[in-house]
């Protein structure tokens, strides 16, 4: 295979380049110095942060390809070995997605690498390599960054994962999202999408420096690419602290909350909660106590999910036409399902057909949550007319979404729902987070959320 081939030709091309003392040799092609300025240029600002190893230069023109780059040689030979194996993968990387591009107009390509090295604690090198691929006539280059880690002493690599301690990536991720939500010239240009972008997982890939962690999001990833490449340094202290809480919904936009009630139903609910997952989305869901019993690993993958899960009720009986000691007989089996399943009673109740009275809310010791738009999935059983219901509802700020997770025409409505509310800008949320942003307490028991306090 032609990867191959040129893997290994990049390899023996370096180990030459290597051998003779890069930094004065003179490129086989024209052009070597004009290439050394542009390299110069991409250079400067990471001389500063180049704590360990000397300098090896290459440049080479193989039109339409152009290679100056710039690593560093450790006097560790296995660490050394391993460097150049990744310098040859990035140049096979490089060319293998330019080629087959040898016309004799094919618009010119230049790799340019550059480096940066921390040293920790005398041993823990940290190694990040930038690499600009820039094409002839288009503004910004694409951006790649990959960071390595060494322990000198022992001359070997050590993987980012033995380096991490508990609540690293947590800690990270709450530190950016509060820095870009409130230094400029970011925080005006954050893409609405931030909060992924920035969650936890996104921060395993790091150098550790004298005096802090230093995080790296290439250019156009996380801003706009006039901003190039983003660093982060993180203080030790801030990567070491308990982590905060981090904030789960964005106040700034407009919160809904969709609820499904009647489950959980093993297939539908199970088909939702993929679609609140696949969206990072949340929901809240209105059990039966007697299928909380039947199905107790739904209700607990919807809170493992962020998910709320409240009361509706043990068997679906109309309240209107219940005594007060039934009443009570039923919040007593309704709370010995969820003790069960999820641990704790449950803290909202949604009355079956939202039937409810002063005389009824005295006896429910939990908020009791009504709905404000209602899309009448029971009745028209069709995704297309469930979705159309929520677009006729006008502005949805603030407001609850009925339907029920027991049919399968309402799980497949979910699956146009939640993403045509995300694009619409909407975050979801659960009702009780709806509430405590509208009243500023958690919900409160024996207390009546109504239609029209979410209206
Ligand atoms: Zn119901």
């Amino acid at each position: 295979m032609k990867s191959k081939s040129i893997l290994s030709l990049a390899l023996a091309a370096l180990l030459l380049l290597n051998l003779c003392g890069c930094e004065n040799m003179v490129s086989a092609f024209s052009s070597h110095s004009a290439l050394l300025e542009q390299g110069e240029a991409f250079w400067a600002d990471m001389r500063e942060n180049q704590q360990f190893g000397e300098a090896v230069t290459v440049t080479e023109q193989n039109s339409p390809l152009a290679y100056i780059l710039q690593y560093p040689k450790t006097e560790h030979p296995a660490i050394d070995a391993r460097i150049e194996e990744i310098v040859a993968e990035i140049r096979s990387d490089f060319e293998e997605s330019h080629y087959p591009s040898e016309e004799e107009n094919s618009p010119k390509h230049t790799l340019l690498l550059g480096y940066e090295t921390y040293i920790t604690e005398e041993t823990q090198l940290s190694l990040v390599f930038f690499e600009s691929d820039q094409t002839e006539g288009e503004e910004y280059p694409r951006s790649h960054i990959r960071m390595f880690h060494f322990d000198l002493k022992e001359d070997k690599e050590v993987p980012a994962k033995e380096l991490v301690w508990d609540g690293f990536r947590e800690n990270a991720s709450a530190y950016a999202r509060n820095f870009f939500t409130t230094t400029e010239p970011y925080k005006s240009q954050l893409p609405d999408n931030y909060t992924k972008l920035l969650k936890p997982k996104r921060f395993s890939r790091f150098a550790l420096t004298d005096t802090g962690v230093l995080f790296c999001f290439e250019q156009g990833r996380l801003f706009p690419e006039s901003l190039g490449d983003i660093h982060l340094l993180i203080p030790y202290d801030k990567m070491r602290a308990v982590a905060a809480p981090v904030p789960k919904h964005d106040k700034n936009k407009p919160w809904v909350a969709l609820t499904f009630d009647d489950g959980p139903n093993p297939k539908h609910t199970t088909t939702i909660l993929n679609t609140l997952e696949a969206y990072d989305a949340v929901a809240a869901f209105f059990d039966l106590g007697k299928l909380v019993d039947l199905y107790p690993y739904i209700p607990r993958r919807a809170e493992a999910l962020g998910c709320e899960v409240g009361s509706h009720s043990y068997n679906h009986s109309n309240f209107y036409y219940l005594s007060n000691a039934q009443i009570a007989a039923d919040v007593q089996a309704t709370g010995t399902a969820f003790q069960k399943a999820l641990g704790r009673q449950p803290s909202i109740f949604r009355p079956p057909y939202g039937n409810c009275d002063a005389r009824i809310e005295s006896q429910i010791p939990m908020a009791s949550v009504l709905w404000s738009v209602d899309t009448l999935d029971w009745k028209s059983r069709n995704a297309s007319a469930i979705l159309k219901a929520v677009k006729d509802s006008g502005d949805l700020n603030g407001k609850v979404i009925l339907m029920h997770g027991i049919y399968e025409s309402s799980a497949k409505a979910t699956a146009l729902l939640v993403p045509y509310l995300l694009e619409e800008g909407y975050e979801l949320v659960t009702v009780s987070e709806l509430i405590e942003a509208k009243s500023g307490e958690k919900p409160q028991p024996n207390k009546l959320y109504g239609y029209s306090y979410f209206g």
